[in-house]
């Protein structure tokens, strides 16, 4: 080797020592500083993509981002500032260094039943690990609390049993308050949805417990209503909920256990959008299945007739929910061991009268006096259950 050569190498291995030492440097003495926009940003979309309903201001307020996954109220917060008010970013109030801190909690509302889960994490935590842990905690958290209830009072159709706070009234008497799979009953009379709306929400706003089937009934009145029922709704009371114009954002309590082939890697509930699409990609042929189902039926039911009907029932507008009746019905059975079987109640649950009367009141566009709505939700609830696995007949 000449020398000339072997300089070269020389200053070559010293120019690489040299900027490792100078990373090394920049590694240790300039700590990172940590952005808290850009953490909310990425818990928002990491909890979108796992298919949560997801609602987010997209900026801080009062020093704290909030966001609103599911039945999850979360916070983003950084440690250690000189004006806890100010923007948990601002360089002038906070060290940037300082690793921000997320906060969970449940029910979205704990004013009036306490926390029944608060969860801290760090917020540099892997987003897919926070979107894991928050999943386990809120499912964990709601098998307690429901594990846990007194069933004290009866409701008004069926007699089953449940906390007071978990019937509700569906129209305008508070004496009849009933459980969620008696709400489209024919015995009910006077109905009165957009009250029912607003305490549906208030009810799961504030209880992780509240019964599942309450998603169903939401989903039904908020796939059948018309353009202006979201209108209504807000004349009538607090800022309603983005579900009643978007059904697809309506949370759905999964059956605690294991869940179907077509529902697994979901966690402890989803968004009505998700479920479909779970429930519809491993499912293809369930319209076609309906659909025969449907024409079987009216075949017994008009065997007099010329034969020539082939009409399709199928009201697509209310399909989100129908698997959302099934899915919902299924957890609730998993979850009350103890109470009527809500499939008994889904049997005769949806009756034309109280659907036109409810419908008339939704502004809904949909024919009520067709027969197309019953059929969706009586035929294709038990059909779609049976789909997934569960016993429609348990
Ligand atoms: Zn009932």
């Amino acid at each position: 080797m000449t020398r000339n050569r072997k300089k070269k190498l020389a200053i070559r291995a010293e120019a690489v020592d040299g900027s490792h030492a100078r990373a090394a440097r920049l590694h240790t003495s300039v700590p990172r500083e940590i952005l808290t926009a850009e953490i909310q940003d990425r818990l928002i979309n990491a909890f979108t993509v796992e298919g949560w309903p997801v609602e987010n201001d997209g900026f801080p307020e009062g020093g704290i981002w909030t966001g609103w996954l599911g039945p999850v109220w979360s916070m983003l917060t950084r440690p250690g500032g000189s004006d806890t008010e100010a923007d948990p970013d601002d360089p002038d109030y906070y060290d940037l260094t300082t690793a921000p801190e997320l906060t969970f909690i449940a029910p979205k509302s704990p004013i009036a039943n306490g926390e029944a889960m608060a969860l801290t994490l760090p917020g540099t935590t892997p987003l897919a690990d926070v979107v894991r842990t928050v999943g386990e905690e809120l499912g964990r958290t709601r098998a307690a609390k429901a594990g846990a209830l007194a069933t004290d009072t009866q409701c008004a159709l069926c007699g089953d049993r449940y906390p007071a706070t978990h019937l509700l009234p569906a129209t305008d008497s508070d004496r009849l308050v009933l459980c969620p799979f008696c709400v489209f009953d024919g015995d009910v009379l006077g109905v009165h949805p957009l009250r029912l709306a607003h305490l549906i929400d208030d009810l799961t706003d504030q209880d992780i417990a509240a019964p599942a089937g309450w998603s169903a009934v939401t989903a039904l009145l908020a796939c059948a209503a018309g353009p202006n029922f979201t209108e209504r709704l807000e004349s009538g009371g607090p800022v309603p909920l983005p579900h009643w114009s978007d059904p697809g954002q309506v949370w759905v309590w999964l059956p605690p256990g294991d869940l179907p082939p077509a529902l697994e890697g979901l966690g402890p509930g989803t968004s009505l959008d998700t479920l479909v699409s779970a429930v519809e990609a491993a499912h293809p042929d369930l319209r076609d299945r309906f659909r025969a189902r449907t024409a079987a039926v009216q075949e017994e039911d008009e065997e007099d007739s010329d034969g020539a009907t082939t009409r399709d029932y199928l009201v697509e507008q209310l399909w989100p929910a129908a698997i959302c009746y099934a899915v919902s019905a299924a957890t609730q059975f998993r979850e009350r061991p103890g109470g009527t079987s809500p499939w008994h109640l889904l049997t005769d649950g949806f009756e034309e009268g109280n659907l036109a009367e409810n419908f008339d009141q939704l502004d809904s566009t949909l024919d009520a006096d067709s027969l197309g709505p019953v059929f969706t939700l009586s035929v294709g609830v038990p059909l779609i259950a049976e789909a997934l696995g569960f016993d429609p007949d348990a």
